[in-house]
């Protein structure tokens, strides 16, 4: 009998993963049972996880082989002392895909400075001012795993001058790459526009404070599609208020839904877009999915096993 796979995660989401899932096992040359219902957890195999999910416990699924996150964050999952087996997070081209593009908008939307004729258009001919070419423009990417590494090649692609930060060294061809702390003031001090794509965790939490910020060049500006916690809320308003950053596109909140009265949402200098920058999409991550079940069968290593002591 071929392995038996639970879906746990939000109502809504099963109807909508289930085909693909079906389709990319059946694909892979599996022969699976895939359901959504949790009973009899220690007949399972593999859950595939999204937070949200009927699943809270992993202790009575003894024969488990791994837990698969559909996300490619795992803060929420990661300190689960309940999962015994590798924890692996999303890779997919379809997630990579979605957040090239969304940065890649939003940086243009600051190197064009397009918001002076999309907005506020008014029948007088002015702003004719004519922006910089891309190769003038530096871009500063914090964070070079799957996400930050292609965002940053992008950027590359078009002609910037774009810095990435890493926690361990990285090489990645036309980008200038830092680590470590004095790393962190080098990429900060060359970051025209800077680009969040870490992860939360306690070493990244409040990595943009009021210290950090003062070490962007005045008038930079912030595009964070990473996560909320990377970013001190008080320190950010302050340096806008004061003019030291021109403007932030935000995605994610230490807080989703944002709530309703956060001072973000009325900040003129702040862009809150709704954690949309990159969603993994069901045709192309079940493939990831897939494949690990396969590797999973063939005794081969699982790919993008989280490392829980980094806690990403
Ligand atoms: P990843 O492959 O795990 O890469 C993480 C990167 O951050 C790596 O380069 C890592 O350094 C670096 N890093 C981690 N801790 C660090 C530290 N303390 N100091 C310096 N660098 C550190 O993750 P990913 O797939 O690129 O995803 C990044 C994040 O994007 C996710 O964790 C998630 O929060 C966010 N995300 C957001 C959306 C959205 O829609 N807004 C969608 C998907 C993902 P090393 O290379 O040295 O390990």
């Amino acid at each position: 009998m071929g392995p038996r796979i639970l879906f746990s995660g939000p109502e809504d989401h099963w109807p909508l993963w289930r085909p693909h899932l079906l389709a990319a096992f059946a694909d892979a040359g599996l022969d699976v049972t895939l359901t959504d219902d949790p009973s009899g957890p220690w007949t399972f195999d593999y859950v595939v996880y999204a937070p949200g999910g009927a699943v809270r416990d992993f202790g009575p699924f003894e024969r488990l082989k791994a837990v698969l996150s559909l996300w490619a964050g795992v803060e929420t999952i990661v300190d689960d002392a309940s999962i015994v087996v590798p924890l692996c997070r999303m890779v997919d081209t379809g997630l990579t895909r979605g957040m090239v593009e969304w940065v890649t908008a939003h940086v243009m939307r600051y190197h064009l400075g397009t918001d002076a004729h999309v907005l506020g258009q008014d029948g007088v001919w002015r702003n004719r001012v004519v922006p910089p070419l891309a190769p003038e423009r530096s871009i500063g990417v914090l964070g070079l795993g799957e996400l930050g590494r292609s965002v940053a090649a992008a950027l590359a692609g078009l002609g910037f001058r774009v810095t990435g930060w890493s926690r361990g060294p990285r090489e990645l061809a036309g980008v200038e790459t830092r680590s470590g702390a004095e790393g962190l003031g080098e990429v900060l001090a060359a970051s025209e526009i800077l680009v969040l794509l870490l992860p939360a965790t306690p070493a990244t939490e409040g990595i943009l404070d009021a210290h950090a910020l003062a070490r962007l060049p005045r008038g930079a500006r912030i595009v964070n599609p990473g996560r909320g916690t990377l970013i001190d809320d008080a320190a950010l308003l302050k340096a806008l208020d004061h003019g030291h950053v021109a403007h932030a596109t935000l995605d994610v909140f230490r807080e989703e839904p944002l709530p309703a009265g956060h001072p973000f949402w009325a900040h003129p200098r702040i862009t809150v877009t709704p954690h949309i920058a990159a969603a993994t999409r069901p045709e192309t991550a079940s493939l990831a999915i897939a494949e690990n079940v396969r590797r999973g069968e063939a005794g081969l290593d699982f790919l993008h096993v989280v490392n829980r002591a980094e806690r990403y």
